[in-house]
């Protein structure tokens, strides 16, 4: 899982490239080629007794039919493209989109042709055979060696399947392979047109209000595993919001970096300078816990309690405190905005997941007294989704590794 993704995103939204609605008039007309980027990552079911593989999760492919509901709606064929999983350049059947294909037709109500290669002459000669409005997938990009290279060659070879280039893959759009940067630039050097379609369409504009005139108060809340993955949007967020609330493992490098001890929590050494930067770049605007959930260790067994100020050797942190929970709470509460990425504890384990509750109840009533509130991050999402809280935020974005594993 990519947590850096979320930050990057959020860090590029304030660059929008053109929509579906600003392609050319005769861009999406009958016959035209439409070659989408979409991200149909998803989680598979391994099938039993040689039954072939189910998709377990389809929310990225019901992320994706409104772009392909818009191109062939116009009259233009469909040809979308995907890696899935890490087949490592080179075909793996058990990674092939076929049954992905079956999914998405039934999701979309119409047929989808499977080409089994991803480049060539058999998706060449399927798509030239139909008619407008049809939809087509290639197979896993994955499993060419240049796709993850972004090689010259193959992605040349994806952007001879299209007459304009789609990019939708919000959840890869970070990537500098052949399928996401490559063919969407051979495209624009045969002087084709490329556009986001409508998923990229909404997460950028769900992000860009945060940080085009977010209304104040605007809190920030940071939690996760690593400062390192999220360095780049702390500086981000820290450019926009009144208050920066952090929790989760981050918390433990800035307390270092403030002479505190953090017992046996995980600290990042070499990211302690940049945690003594920020602190003092945002002196009283940025919040670290007051207290802490410290446990002998992550087994079940493990015994655990809440400690005040520092942790104590032979302990680690594994969730913000009650009274951190409190008063983050009493702060989310009063936003008019807030921008949450990364769990305040190790949320995959109940007992130590009641900060992430407690922040995420208290994002839910700002949510409910009118305040803009978007949540990222896979780890985040799928820990919101479990508890029951996906509706609390406004925009739940995909980004982050969004349903859920990059696997
Ligand atoms: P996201 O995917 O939402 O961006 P991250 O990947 O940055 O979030 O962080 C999620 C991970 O951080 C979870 O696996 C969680 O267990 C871990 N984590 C949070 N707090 C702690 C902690 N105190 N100690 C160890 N791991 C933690
Ligand atoms: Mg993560």
């Amino acid at each position: 899982m990519v947590s850096s993704e979320w930050g990057t995103i959020v860090a590029r939204c304030r660059r929008r490239p053109p929509g579906l609605d600003d392609l050319p008039a005769d861009a999406l007309t009958e016959g035209k080629r439409a070659l989408v980027r979409v991200d149909f990552n998803v989680p598979l079911e391994r099938g039993e007794g040689g039954t072939p593989p189910r998709v377990a999760d389809d929310l990225r492919l019901r992320a994706a039919l409104p772009t392909v509901e818009r191109i062939t709606q116009a009259g233009a064929k469909a040809v979308l493209m995907s890696h899935l999983g890490r087949p490592g350049g080179t075909p793996a059947p058990a990674l092939s989109l076929r049954p992905v294909a079956k999914r998405f037709e039934e999701l979309l109500g119409r047929p989808v042709h499977f080409c089994e290669e991803t480049t060539g002459e058999e998706p060449e000669a399927v798509i030239e055979q139909l008619t407008g409005g049809s939809v087509v997938l290639l197979e896993n990009t994955r499993f060419a060696p240049g796709e993850k290279s972004n090689d010259d060659d193959f992605a040349e070879a994806l952007a001879a399947l299209g007459d304009v280039f789609v990019g939708d893959a919000f959840g890869a759009a970070h990537r500098a392979h052949a399928s996401t940067v490559g063919a969407a630039r051979a495209m624009q050097r045969a002087g084709r047109p490329a556009a986001m379609g409508r998923l990229v369409e909404r997460e950028l504009e769900a992000l860009g209000r945060l940080v085009e005139e977010p209304e104040s108060p605007f809190v920030a809340v940071l939690g996760g595993a690593k400062v390192s993955d999220k360095l780049g949007v702390i500086e981000r967020l820290l450019g926009v919001a009144d208050r920066l609330l952090i929790g989760g493992a981050m918390s433990y490098t800035f307390m270092q970096a403030q002479g505190r001890p953090a017992g046996d929590s995980p600290v990042e050494d070499d990211r302690v300078a940049d945690a003594e930067r920020l602190l003092s770049e945002a002196g009283d605007r940025l919040l670290l816990p007051s207290d802490h959930l410290a446990a002998e260790g992550l087994d079940e067994g493990a015994d655990y309690r809440p400690v005040e100020g520092s942790i104590p050797a032979g302990q680690m942190g594994v969730d913000i405190g009650p009274q951190t929970a409190t008063r983050y709470q009493e702060a989310i509460r009063r936003a008019q905005t807030v921008a949450w990425n990364g769990p305040m504890g190790v949320v995959e384990q109940a007992r130590f997941a009641e900060g992430t509750r407690a922040v995420a109840e208290a994002v839910k009533e700002a949510t409910d007294d009118g305040a803009y509130t978007v949540a990222g991050g896979g780890d985040s999402a799928a820990a919101l989704s479990e508890m029951g809280f996906a509706d609390a935020v406004r925009h739940l974005s995909t980004g982050g590794g969004a349903m859920l594993q990059d696997r």
